[in-house]
């Protein structure tokens, strides 16, 4: 998981971590990190509902 400056409102949803932050220009974005081993699924979104929607839609290869 690359560093990531500013995390805050850590949520989980199964394996799925969403990270609110900010990035280089200021904006939120919200990053859904899979923190099952091996699996290394990571995705960014611009709003919280759609990175939890994806959180949740989430098919970990390592199940
Ligand atoms: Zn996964």
């Amino acid at each position: 998981m690359p560093a990531r400056d500013h995390f805050h409102s850590v949520m989980r949803i199964g394996p799925v971590q969403i990270a609110t932050h900010r990035d280089r220009h200021g904006r939120t974005q919200h990053a859904a990190v899979c923190t099952a081993d091996r699996c290394g699924w990571s995705s960014d979104f611009s709003s919280r509902s759609a990175a939890q929607l994806a959180a949740r839609t989430h098919r970990c290869k390592v199940r």
